[in-house]
């Protein structure tokens, strides 16, 4: 049953070909064979999966009805621990659904457990959690990327059909390279933030992985649509995106920016993403070149702003209304500084303190004011690229995976990493990893990136490569 696509699951579904408690069970047995080599999930729900698998067995079928998912364990989920992979919440049992939760529930999904990833999503690795690194599944020496690794991981490994991601800089984009599956970043605004844990709230955006651009689409679809409870949720009408799909992408303009393909980028990783727009030539498409002046600003642009708006979120952890609270404090101050002490690991602390520092009255304006600015200016390349190419195609990562503890210790070295997924996080626009082949037998994942809010154009095209290609279909050994 793991082989098949959502669609086909779909069709089994609808046919009586197998129950969605069979489905539920196949999968829930192949996360007890195989989780404990990855660390993908960090809670199981297995008694409340079989319990909404049999209920949906009784009942008319919504769209998605029966198919597994696993959500990242940054969603709110009710009754349910949603830990953000932090000792801080590592007691936190969530009284409410988050948005995302809500409408794939909706939609007949039924969720099998919570995915390992960084601490509060702030990572390009996995290694960030307090429940100890995720593996990839095709070296499990290597990260499987991050923030949302767990994730890619399980995808990748078939322990679920789809996952949800969030990506503030890459998080979803990153990891669906590197594990070979195919995740798509939304348009900011696109899908609830409600109950999504904060990051970086300008930033933040709520998306999926599957196999397949296709499988994307059905989940998206589901996932997306306006949500009153977040203020910067968008109230704009969600296309039927799985219905959309025709696969022809002749006569679109496909924009590679000269910054991207320039130096950094490894040599295997630049064939496999040459062969790739070679096959979109083949289909029909026109490519240029394009050129994206800003985009070296994007870096030192994100790692002001993000730090900036997670310390301000996350100063609501403060031992007192929830969770974790340091020991018999002997004052207040005594209960802050030790819970957050505590609570928070390493890459959390770090940036807490930069935002801190970055917002300060004596540097506001040297650091974060100028950093809104630069953000303006990598906007205005989209912007300008948009004006000419119907998409933009890009490397997702300079390297496939690297391997685990390898940059654990080099911070920067962590941080440019993203050098490839931050621009269109800091523009807000959507984005995709498609994968495309392998370097050193590791997946590389090809980056699309649309004009705001063309999603549907951005799953066509990757699904017009996918019915060409059969990278998406590849499994790593031993978990066929
Ligand atoms: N790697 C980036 C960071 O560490 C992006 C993470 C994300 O998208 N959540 O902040």
């Amino acid at each position: 049953m793991h082989e098949r696509s959502i669609a086909e699951l779909i069709a089994a579904r609808a046919t009586g070909e197998f129950s969605a408690a069979e489905l539920t069970a196949h999968y829930l047995d192949r996360i007890a064979r195989f989780d404990d080599g990855l660390n993908s999930l960090i809670t199981r729900t297995d008694e409340a999966a079989r319990d909404r698998a049999a209920a949906l067995d009784d009942g008319v079928g919504a769209a998605l009805s029966g198919i597994p998912v696993l959500q990242k364990d940054i969603f709110c989920t009710r009754g349910v621990r949603t830990s953000c992979a932090s000792r801080m919440l590592d007691n936190f049992i969530a009284p409410y659904d988050a948005g995302v939760v809500e409408r794939l529930d909706e939609a007949g999904m039924v969720m099998l457990g919570k995915t390992n990833m960084d601490e509060f999503a702030m990572g390009s690795s996995s290694e960030n959690s307090f429940y100890g690194p995720v593996r990839n599944p095709w070296n499990a020496a290597h990260v499987p990327g991050g923030s949302s690794g767990g994730s890619a991981a399980a995808v990748a490994a078939g322990l679920a059909p789809a996952a949800t991601g969030t990506d503030t800089g890459g998080s979803i984009r990153q990891p669906a390279a590197l594990c070979g599956v195919t995740g798509i970043k939304p348009t900011y605004g696109r899908v609830s933030r409600y109950g999504m844990i904060a990051f970086a709230s300008s930033l933040d955006q709520g998306g999926c992985f599957a196999r397949s651009a296709e499988d994307c689409a059905h989940v998206l679809g589901a996932m997306a649509g306006f949500d009153e409870r977040d203020s910067t949720s968008v109230e704009r009408e969600v296309p039927d995106y799985a219905g959309q799909l025709d696969g022809d992408v002749s006569g679109l303009t496909i924009g590679l920016p000269t910054q991207y393909f320039a130096d950094g980028l490894e040599a295997e990783s630049r064939d496999v993403l040459d062969a790739a727009i070679a096959t979109y030539e083949k289909l029909g498409a026109r490519v240029v070149e394009i050129d994206m002046p800003h985009t070296d600003l994007a870096v030192s642009t994100y790692y002001v702003i993000a730090p900036a708006e997670a310390s301000s979120n996350l100063a609501r952890f403060d031992g007192v209304r929830y969770g974790h609270r340091c020991a018999d404090p002997v004052d207040l101050e005594d209960l802050y500084t030790r819970s957050r002490a505590e609570g928070f690991g390493a890459e959390v602390q770090r940036r807490i303190m930069i935002g801190a520092y970055v917002l300060s009255a004596g540097y506001y304006d040297a650091y974060y004011l100028k950093a809104q600015k630069t953000r303006r200016l990598i906007a205005d390349d989209f912007h300008k690229a948009f004006a000419e190419v119907d998409l933009i195609a890009a490397p997702v990562t300079q390297a496939p995976a690297f391997a685990i503890g390898e940059k654990a210790d080099d911070p920067v070295a962590m941080y440019l990493n993203d050098v490839y997924t931050l621009p269109a996080s800091l523009a807000g626009v959507p984005g995709m990893s498609v994968p495309a082949g392998f370097s050193n037998g590791l997946p590389v994942g090809l980056q699309l990136i649309a004009p705001w809010f063309a999603e549907g154009r951005l799953l066509n095209a990757a699904h017009a490569y996918q019915q060409v290609t059969d990278w998406h279909t590849r499994r790593p050994p031993g978990f066929e």
